[in-house]
């Protein structure tokens, strides 16, 4: 900033400062679709910061750093907050960390610690329990008026519906989407020809603020609770015995906190987690360090936004720029043609990354990207790469607009857009890109799993007219197989044995592998399931569907829509006629969660300090499942669960080399979920 400036000037640029900040708070927090990236961001919003500082007169208390940014969405209901919930003041340098002790250490004469959290990039949640059970769940809004959630916040499995004790008690934290679920849930967007979400903090809030719970089910969401806002009938003197007292309420916190006594040993903290942000299963945008003393935080007190105690150090976004190649459209099995920017090799956060999808039209011409453009590319939560702007300083003066194709790059048909998507499709049902893409898919692993049957034997089948559909894939012979590219003896026998044994897949494998629109492997499940029978499936109307629970009218109307297609009928008869299985032979729901889970049968010792439940809850759940939790370690012990400052116990399982898990794995495991 210039020293010089005159007040006018500021007076201009602080408007202009605002209006954009407004804009980009709008899209970021109302329609969670941010256009700029938080460090772009955040430097505008510190440049206002400056200038209001040096010129007092122009802060008003509409001025986006009076005010917390988000707004209410209509549709929910309002709710007041009691006790309001605040920002964070922002650190972006060990210099801004130094200040931060500085002006603490001034504000009180007492000794004292800080506590460094996580600092969880979702959105901030409060829940209200009274007489232990969960009553109230809501959005922050602006601080003071928020959006009744609590519908959707039910559907968050780590969030207790009732507490270890009956307490009165209000909690704050973030409720956030896991990184493997932001990228399956963009996978599936893609494919569907809906806009993706630029990182996983947006799609918790879109998930979160949606007016129909299910949809929130489906996004598999998570929460990790930071403070105590109404203490009722808890007591705790520091922010860290608040936590302790939390978990063992069974209400999930973040275990990597740690308490510190300088800000040299927090800014060594801080680094580590900078390195080490990649390798956590969620998207974490800094460190928030906070005095650990609740009486010196009384003393310190708060400002209109935020506590003066605590400070919120921002890492900043992972990002370099490159040269955009080349632009590659690929066409997916349901038609959508996505774009792929191919670059110069960029190393982002620990990989080298050439390729990031441009995921559909209206991107490239909102970014206006170009060809031989250089571009900014950042990982969208930490593992996407992303195209988040072009540097038009380097934009060569005889650069034109990027042509979009018209024509399928398979097939050479027109490409449509359709009613309310973002993406182009090709909707030649004989398109051969699309078909092999089906191929592929019906013989991918979460599917029928035929081994082997990989892109490059299914677009050789089908160019030399050997396969038209998956039917054709069960007339395969051994004859056939050896005329492809290297195949031999032994693969085209390893093909055929991997082709026959999926012809004993239960329905919901071949129910997915069909490609129909919506259905995933959860609601394939649900329908084999359900109706045990394919005969059952094509038969049954959208009102059967809708009614198994988790399934909606999208999915419903899809299915019934597929099945009541002909050539679909003419297809199940000719997978009849090659002896395909059609029938579920996985256990009803009842007998499933017992004898589908990882426990059952198995001895289990767990050691060490859960945070997550109590060892009597955690006791519970295995034994549920079917498994036995003993107290010591023997040779009949199938798995060691160790908790915080594990003992005598770990050691023995170690020795023993036996199957050892963290708690996050335990949880994993009693959610459904695979372990490695
Ligand atoms: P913030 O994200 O900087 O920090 C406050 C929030 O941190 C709290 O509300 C809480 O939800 C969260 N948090 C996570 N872990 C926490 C923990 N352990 N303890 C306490 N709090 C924790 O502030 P904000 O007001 O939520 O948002 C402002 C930020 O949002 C900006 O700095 C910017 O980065 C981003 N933003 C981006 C855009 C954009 O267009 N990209 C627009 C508006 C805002």
């Amino acid at each position: 900033m210039a020293i010089d400036q005159t007040f006018e000037e500021a007076k201009n640029k602080v408007s202009e400062l605002r209006d954009l900040l407004d804009k980009y708070s709008y899209q970021y927090y109302v329609q969670d679709k941010p256009v700029i990236s938080d460090t772009d961001y955040d430097k505008l919003y510190k440049e206002l910061v400056g200038l209001e500082e040096n010129f007092p007169d122009l802060i008003s208390n509409d001025s986006p750093t009076q005010r917390i940014g988000g707004t209410i969405l209509p549709g929910f209901e309002k709710v007041t907050h009691e006790i309001p919930m605040l920002s964070l003041g922002n650190a972006f340098d060990e210099n801004d960390l130094l200040e931060f002790d500085k002006r603490i250490q001034k504000l009180t004469d007492k000794k004292i610690h800080y506590i460094c959290e996580l600092k969880i990039d979702g959105l901030a949640i409060s829940l209200k329990y009274k007489a232990g059970k969960l009553v109230l769940a809501a959005t922050r809004g602006n601080g003071e008026i928020g959006e009744n959630v609590t519908q959707n916040i039910r559907t968050v499995k780590s969030v207790p519906l009732r507490l270890k004790k009956p307490y009165n008690i209000e909690v704050r934290g973030e409720c956030y989407m896991p990184k493997s679920s932001f990228v399956a849930l963009n996978e599936e967007r893609e494919e569907n020809g809906e806009a993706v979400f630029a990182n996983p903090r947006n799609a918790a809030a879109g998930g979160l603020r949606n007016l129909d719970a299910k949809e929130t089910a489906k996004r598999n969401l998570s929460i990790f609770i930071y403070t105590v806002a109404d203490f009722g009938e808890m007591t705790a003197d520091s922010q860290e015995a608040a936590l302790k007292q939390l978990d063992e309420l069974g209400i999930r916190t973040n275990p990597e906190r740690k308490v510190f006594e300088t800000i040299e040993e927090v800014w060594t903290y801080v680094q580590t987690f900078h390195d080490k942000r990649t390798q956590l299963p969620y998207d974490i945008d800094g460190i928030v360090i906070k005095v650990n003393e609740f009486d010196v935080q009384e003393e310190i007190g708060y400002t209109v936004k935020a506590p003066r105690w605590a400070i919120a150090y921002k890492f900043k976004a992972e990002e370099g720029t490159t040269v955009i190649r080349e632009i590659e459209w690929s066409v997916g099995r349901t038609g959508v043609v996505t774009p792929t920017a191919i670059m110069d090799p960029i190393l982002l956060a620990g990989t080298t990354v050439r390729r990031a999808s441009l995921h559909n039209v209206d991107l490239i011409k909102e970014r206006d990207i170009r060809l031989l453009d250089t571009v900014v590319v950042h990982k969208a939560g930490d593992i996407i790469p992303e195209v988040t702007r072009v540097v038009l300083e380097e934009r060569s003066t005889d650069s034109e607009s990027y042509l979009v194709p018209t024509h399928c790059p398979a097939c050479e048909s027109e490409l449509v857009h359709l009613e309310e998507e973002v993406a182009l499709r090709c909707i030649n049902p004989k398109c051969p890109a699309q078909i092999t893409e089906g191929l592929a898919h019906f013989a991918s692993r979460n599917a029928m799993n035929i081994d082997g049957m990989g892109p490059k034997v299914i677009s050789q089948l089908f160019e030399k007219g050997l396969v038209h559909d998956v039917a054709d894939l069960y007339k395969v012979t051994y004859d056939k197989l050896l005329t492809l590219d290297k195949i031999k003896d032994k693969a085209a026998n390893k093909l055929l044995t991997a082709i026959n044994a999926s012809r004993s897949n239960s329905l919901e494998r071949l129910l997915f592998g069909l490609g129909i629109r919506h259905v995933g492997t959860k609601a394939a499940k649900q329908i084999a399931e359900q109706f045990e029978t394919i005969e059952n499936v094509q038969t049954a109307k959208q009102e059967d569907i809708i009614a198994i629970e988790g399934i909606g009218e999208i999915i419903a109307e899809s299915v019934a829509t597929y099945f009541s297609l002909p050539e679909v009928d003419e297809l199940i008869n000719e997978l009849r006629i090659s002896q395909v299985n059609l029938v579920y032979l996985g256990k009803k729901k009842e007998e499933l969660a017992k004898s589908d889970s990882y426990f059952n049968g198995k001895t289990i010792v767990l050691t060490g300090k859960l945070t997550h439940f109590t060892r009597e809850e955690a006791k519970d759940r295995i034994e549920n499942l079917g498994g036995k939790v003993t107290g010591s370690v023997s040779k009949k012990t199938d798995l060691v669960v160790a908790g915080e400052e594990a003992g005598s116990k770990l050691a023995k399982a170690q020795k023993l080399e036996m199957t050892v898990w963290d708690e996050d794995q335990l949880l994993k495991a009693l959610e459904g979920e695979e372990n490695e």
